[in-house]
């Protein structure tokens, strides 16, 4: 049995096909700069020499059409015929109420995937290409769905609904939903795995933070609460993202300065966060502490207004737990930022939170704790394995063991 997982971004799709189980990894590819200059294929098969080439691909569709021939060529191939994919998972961002558990995609999903393009423009569109071109390309595989919003589904309405007239909710579905469902359910489940705890009984707080950036308190192995909204806007201070404001702002943008929709859209969505912070310059939280180093102020504000917004949701989310066991970080910055990490959890130790600064500045890709021995709330850095996690949940879906 074969099962390919497909990642198709605004201008990437990566591809991995695993053999019988999630530990089988037989390839993986990835298009990148898709529709910019530059587009790169990445493809490697076993242990075989990596390739890296430059295409002319211009959308989702060529990518996953490219990448699904590199399976069966050169030959032979991983695969002996693209007939040999069961299933094919795909990573939706926005599945609203209605998409709340990995499913077969058929017809009416693929509406309802549809459907939520207002609220995730930047990421259900190409999801529901990568899907119609995987359905060309694996004619026999079952489609499956995997969604972000999902995990989230288990948030109680005291923590979903915004305090707006009601009739928002009821016909117009405005609510919280939550993002990065997928990574937060797998690092949650790792964590367990590393404390050698039931996952029923553990109280974690998991920091997803790379170019965007989410927080979840997960109670007994179910999302209790997350930072990101109706959108994945709302929250933690990200790249480019701008995270929690007073709405009040958006309107005076539009009343007082005169900006229009798509102006405001774009402030809040593409020049805001460390980008807006560091005056324009910089949103890749690298370049961010390099210019602080240089003595850049204002990159130095944009790192602490960054970590403090952590860290009111770790304070917040502790109160909403009544107890927690483990703070775990992961992704491009939660996995590979000592400095945002000691700063986030700094002077914590009343409420049992503390770091180790040998730990912390150790460097492994490995699920580790960066607390000391005796810390009551453990602190764990944990890889994010989104691709794993929906290939099992594709195998659950097939009836099969991950
Ligand atoms: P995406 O949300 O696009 O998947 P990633 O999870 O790859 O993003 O995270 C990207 C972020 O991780 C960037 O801000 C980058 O600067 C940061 N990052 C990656 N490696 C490091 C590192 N060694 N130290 C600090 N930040 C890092």
């Amino acid at each position: 049995m074969n099962i390919i997982v497909v990642n198709a971004g605004s201008s990437s799709v990566k591809l991995t096909c695993y053999g019988p189980t999630v530990d089988s990894v037989m390839a993986t590819g990835m298009v990148e700069r898709i529709g910019l200059s530059g587009t790169l294929l990445h493809y490697q098969a076993g242990n075989r020499e990596p390739i890296k080439t430059p295409v002319s691909i211009r959308n989702t569709a060529e990518a996953v059409a490219a990448l699904a021939r590199h399976l069966v060529y050169p030959q032979p191939g991983c695969l002996n015929s693209l007939e040999e994919v069961q299933a094919v998972g795909h990573r939706v961002v926005h599945g609203g109420e209605k998409l709340n558990q990995p499913m077969v995609i058929d017809a009416g999903v693929k509406e309802i995937i549809r459907e939520y393009f207002d609220l995730a423009p930047l990421h259900n569109p190409p999801n529901l290409e990568g899907i119609e071109a995987a359905e060309a390309a694996f004619p026999e595989a079952v489609q499956v769905g995997i969604f972000d919003t999902a995990f989230h589904s288990t948030i109680p309405a005291h923590a979903f609904m915004y305090a707006l007239p009601l009739e928002l909710y009821g016909e117009d579905k405005i609510r919280r939903y939550g993002f990065h469902g997928i990574s937060h359910q797998n690092v949650s489940r790792t964590a367990a795995e590393f404390l050698n705890r039931s996952p029923e009984n553990l109280n974690l707080i998991t920091c997803h933070l790379g170019n965007g950036c989410s927080i979840t308190a997960v109670k007994g192995g179910r999302s209790l609460d997350t930072s990101m909204g109706l959108t994945p806007l709302e929250g933690l201070v990200m790249g480019t993202r701008c995270g929690d404001l007073d709405p009040a702002i958006v309107l005076h943008l539009m009343e007082q300065k005169g900006l229009t929709l798509p102006q405001v859209r774009n402030i809040l969505n593409k020049k805001s966060g460390l980008l807006g912070l560091s005056g324009g310059k910089l949103s890749d939280l690298r370049d961010i502490i390099d210019a602080m180093e240089q003595g850049d102020e204002a990159a130095g504000n944009a790192l602490e207004v960054f970590c403090y917004r952590i860290r009111k949701y770790v304070g917040a989310y502790m109160a909403a737990m009544g107890r927690v066991d483990a703070v775990v970080f992961t992704a491009g910055i939660g996995e590979n930022s000592a400095l945002v990490r000691e700063k986030t959890l700094a002077g914590l130790g009343q409420l049992g939170i503390a770091i180790d600064p040998d730990r912390n500045q150790a460097r492994s890709s490995d699920t580790r704790e960066i607390s000391p021995p005796d810390s009551p709330v453990k602190v764990l850095v944990v890889p994010t394995r989104e691709e794993r996690e929906i290939a099992g949940q594709v195998m659950a879906v097939l009836g099969t063991t991950p």
